[in-house]
């Protein structure tokens, strides 16, 4: 399942601010996915099936 814990991409706070939100509740700034993406399970599984994609195509 999909995490839709955000945090605060500034460096503004003492410690990460964590939001359900796009915006920091604090300063404002754009949040972003808390899940760097190389570790997102979502990710991986979208190259699972480029690949097999691939293989069946050729
Ligand atoms: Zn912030």
């Amino acid at each position: 399942m999909k995490s839709d814990i955000r945090v605060c991409r500034t460096h503004e706070h003492d410690r990460p601010v964590y939001t359900l939100s796009d915006t920091c509740p604090f300063c404002g700034e754009r949040t972003e996915n808390s899940a760097p993406a190389p570790f997102s399970p979502d990710d991986r599984v979208g190259e699972y099936r480029r690949a097999l994609k691939r293989r069946r195509r050729s």
